[in-house]
């Protein structure tokens, strides 16, 4: 899930699952569609 976050004026976006950090929602949508941080799938 991707959280919004004001900094210093300046809005980010945060994915929620590794804390990355993006300015533009976009990206950070794109990034947490890809991201494995909970993913289950892969466990075997
Ligand atoms: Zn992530």
């Amino acid at each position: 899930m991707v959280v919004k976050t004001q900094r210093d004026d300046v809005t980010w976006y945060e994915c929620e699952g590794c804390g990355m950090m993006f300015d533009d929602e976009s990206d950070a949508e794109q990034h947490e569609e890809n991201c494995d941080h909970e993913d289950p799938s892969y466990i075997q």
